[in-house]
């Protein structure tokens, strides 16, 4: 009987991207998990929220023809694609025909000509939770493979108090609260953040917390009350994580989202003060 391992479970991938230095500390190779379960307004993303449904609908908008609809599938060419991000563009579901189901030792393979240059892996999405096997499997995967640690970028809807696998290999988590108010949170995300919250908590109270980050839009929540919070907790829990406060910026985001306003740098740089003054020890404004 074919024993069960880690290596071989499935996942969704929506890119992998070779080396990246915006991502955690140093160098790191990215890979980006498919499908989220958050909707929110400033995504910068968006084709990473939805399975493809191989309508074919951005197959003949191809200029290099490396998209083909075959029995009822998607086969996407990797060698001829040049990345000019039309079929994406024209992709009516917030999806991409590029999404690969892909194992965790086909992922790890990939990443095999990237290590010497790579001080370690991030994981994202879309919402890499979703695929808490997976993420697991990639997380010990990289560690036992490669003694490459794994940081894990997360809007946090998933209940990683459930997963001490996964936590204990996890270099750390790097955690988007995107309001404290969950009301707020609702209407800019269609999601609840009560488990984003616990996560805050929890992580932070496991020493695993490596960033915090909320964009900052003007009028769609109250900033003050998110930033004071965040850092109440992180200073209760004596966390040593960093606070980055982002500001909003319309690139990338749809059409219809990409007039919300931009917040001045001087309320960035006053958030900031606001979470240094409750203790936060570091507070990076982008
Ligand atoms: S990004 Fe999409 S449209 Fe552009 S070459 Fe690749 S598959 Fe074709
Ligand atoms: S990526 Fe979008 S347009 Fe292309 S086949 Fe999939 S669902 Fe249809």
């Amino acid at each position: 009987m074919h024993e069960y391992h880690i290596h071989d479970v499935m996942g969704f991938v929506a890119k992998i991207l070779p080396s990246s230095a915006v991502d955690g500390p140093g160098n790191r190779s990215v890979v980006f998990l498919q499908g989220c379960d958050f909707d929110c307004k400033y995504c910068h993303n968006p084709e990473t929220r939805k399975s493809c449904s191989a309508c074919g609908l951005c197959v003949s908008h191809c200029p290099a023809g490396a998209l083909k609809l075959s029995d009822g599938q998607i086969l996407w060419d990797r060698s001829r694609c040049t990345d000019c991000g039309t079929c994406i563009s024209r992709c009516p579901h917030s999806s991409s025909p590029k999404v690969q189901q892909l194992s965790v030792s086909e992922v790890l393979e990939r990443l095999k000509r990237y290590i010497p240059f790579i001080r370690g892996l991030t994981v994202s999405g879309g919402e890499c939770g979703l695929q808490a096997a997976f993420l697991t499997g990639l997380v010990r995967g990289a560690q036992e493979r490669y003694q490459l640690g794994t940081l894990i970028d997360t809007n946090g809807s998933t209940d990683y108090s459930a997963l001490p696998d996964l936590v204990a290999h996890a270099e750390g988590f790097m955690l988007d609260v995107k309001a404290w108010n969950e009301t707020e949170h609702k209407a800019l995300t269609g999601a609840s953040n009560r488990m984003v919250l616990k996560n805050l908590d929890f992580l932070a109270g496991m020493g695993k917390l490596y960033e915090v980050r909320t964009v900052v839009v003007g009028g769609q929540f109250n900033a003050e009350e998110t930033v004071r919070e965040v850092s109440r907790v992180l200073a209760a829990r004596g966390s040593q994580a960093r606070y980055k406060i982002i500001a909003f910026r319309p690139q990338g985001v749809r059409p219809q989202f990409q007039t919300l306003p931009q917040p001045e740098n001087q309320k960035l740089q006053q958030l900031a003060d606001l979470a240094r003054s409750i203790g936060v020890k570091e507070v990076l404004v982008v």
